[in-house]
Parts: structure tokens; sequence; C-alpha cells
């Protein structure tokens, strides 16, 4: 069992600021930015490959009503939504989540893409574009 259902059963404590029949949503502890909150399924889907297309498709409708509850509640500069899948790319909770991530600064918390258009052929974009839409 993850700490996330933990949370849902109330076996630990949380901070919970939305639930529904399918849906609960609750302050991160890690608190990144003022409100940093989590949306989570109540049935554990470990990530984006698992969780159902109709919980998914609620799952969003939450975290937008969530994003303007915070936007309203706190006046950040910007939100962010984010959701990690599986160890490498970040994911240390593997129950599906959505991280809505208020932004008071271009700076408060570090997204750091690399931007490699300048090593990339048209022909490269063509290969991966296709692959895409190949396995689609
Ligand atoms: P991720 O790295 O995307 O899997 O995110 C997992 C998130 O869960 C992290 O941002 C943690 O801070 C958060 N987290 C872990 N334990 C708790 C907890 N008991 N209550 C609230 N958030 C938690």
């Amino acid at each position: 069992m993850t700490i996330f259902e933990k949370i849902i059963l109330k076996e630990i404590p949380s901070h919970i600021v939305y639930e529904d029949d399918l849906v609960i949503a609750f302050l991160d502890i890690s608190q990144a930015t003022k409100g940093h909150t989590l949306v989570v399924p109540k049935t554990a889907y470990k990530d984006i490959f698992e969780i159902p297309d109709n919980i998914l498709s609620h799952l969003i409708v939450v975290a937008k009503k969530l994003a303007k509850a915070i936007d309203k509640a706190f006046a950040p500069k910007g939100i962010n939504l984010l959701n990690n899948n599986k160890e490498a790319a970040g994911q240390t909770v593997f129950h599906f989540h959505i991280h809505i991530i208020p932004r008071y600064s271009s700076n408060d918390v570090s997204f750091a893409f690399t931007n490699n258009m300048n090593n990339l052929s048209s022909n490269d974009y063509k290969e991966r574009a296709s692959a895409i839409c190949a396995a689609l």
C-alpha cells in the first residue's frame, strides 16, 4: 500500500482540500510553493499507463477547479500541472497523481529542459514524429 492509500483511508493525517467519490486532493507535504496540491484518484493506479480514461478525464476537471481555487486563494503569477511516471521521470509515490504547483516567480521551481534543436536535422524530427504516429 502506498502512502496515498493511507491518506485516502484516513489512516494518516493530511490536509484535504477536495474529495468526491472518485478523487481526493490534499496539500503536498513538501509545499514546493505555497498551495502545492496533489490530485489523486481514490483507486490505486500506478501511473498514466494504468489509469482508465474516464477517471483521468474526471481528475483533470478537478485539477482545473483546484487550479482556479488556488489562483483565487493565493494569486500566484502562474500555475504548473505536473505528472511524473516511473522512477526515471521522478515518480516517488507509485499511485497516479497530478501536482498543481502555483508559481510566484520564474525561478521558485526548477524544471531544467535542454533545448536540443540545434543538434537535430529535419529528418530527425520526421523520424520521431513518424515513430509516434505509427505507434498510435
Ligand atoms: P512524485 O515525486 O511525483 O511521485 O510526487 C510524490 C509527492 O508526494 C511528493 O511531492 C511528496 O512531497 C508527496 N508526499 C509524500 N508523502 C506525502 C504525505 N504524507 N502527504 C502529502 N504529500 C506527500
